[in-house]
């Protein structure tokens, strides 16, 4: 799938301006410097594909990608900057209810955790939101390349507990790093079983 075309198609800041439900879409999602943008890139195989969301005007923006014509992938904006205004928390939350409940198309939330932090309250408040609008999220522990194995065995086997009681996960967590190429293919195979055929 990621082999033939990617093509940044556009960015939306209102449900309005998303393009048409068209195909069936995967969305990225986590908090800031998770490493959403590396993982899209390292998994596109395009290096400035995604941009990271640091800069305040990308804060908002909904990016979505064409993968060779038989899915979109759609970056949300990051969430849980330390400083966050109330204004800017209240819209994110506004445009991510918005878009979960308005596309038929979306078939899962690849949702992003750092394996150095593991779960945090602002990843809690997202799943709240996700198992209540009830759409299938599956979590992707990052940058696992700066943890030792034991340590990396630990947060796994805590985030698989916390997720085991959350209606609207996916049972079953992606291990992955950007930076050695690592579970990219797991990933990859994920998101080819929801894509065209
Ligand atoms: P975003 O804000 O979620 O898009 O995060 P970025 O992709 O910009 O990554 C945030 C920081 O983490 C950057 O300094 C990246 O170089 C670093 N990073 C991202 N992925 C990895 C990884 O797999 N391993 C390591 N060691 N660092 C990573």
């Amino acid at each position: 799938l990621f082999a033939r075309d990617v093509d940044f198609m556009r960015s939306a800041v209102s449900l309005e301006t998303l393009p048409p439900p068209d195909l069936p879409e995967v969305c990225f999602a986590g908090r800031s410097n998770v490493g959403k943008s590396s993982l899209i890139n390292a998994l596109t195989n395009r290096k400035g594909l995604a941009r990271a969301s640091n800069t305040p005007g990308r804060t908002r923006e909904l990016n979505y990608f064409n993968v060779d014509g038989r899915l979109f992938i759609v970056d949300l904006p990051g969430f849980g900057y330390a400083r966050a205004s109330k204004t800017d928390i209240a819209r994110w939350q506004q445009l991510t209810k918005a878009y979960l409940r308005g596309r038929p198309g979306l078939r899962r939330i690849f949702l992003l955790i750092d394996s150095r932090h593991g779960i945090k309250a602002p990843d809690i408040e997202v799943m709240d939101m996700l198992d209540e609008t009830a759409v299938i999220y599956q979590l992707v522990l990052t940058k696992t390349d700066k943890l030792k194995k034991g340590e990396l065995s630990k947060v796994a086997e805590k985030t698989q507990s916390f997720i085991a009681k959350r209606p609207a996960a996916f049972p079953f967590i992606v291990h992955t790093s950007s930076e050695k190429k690592e579970g990219l293919d797991v990933l990859r195979a994920e998101i080819a079983s929801l894509a065209l055929p």
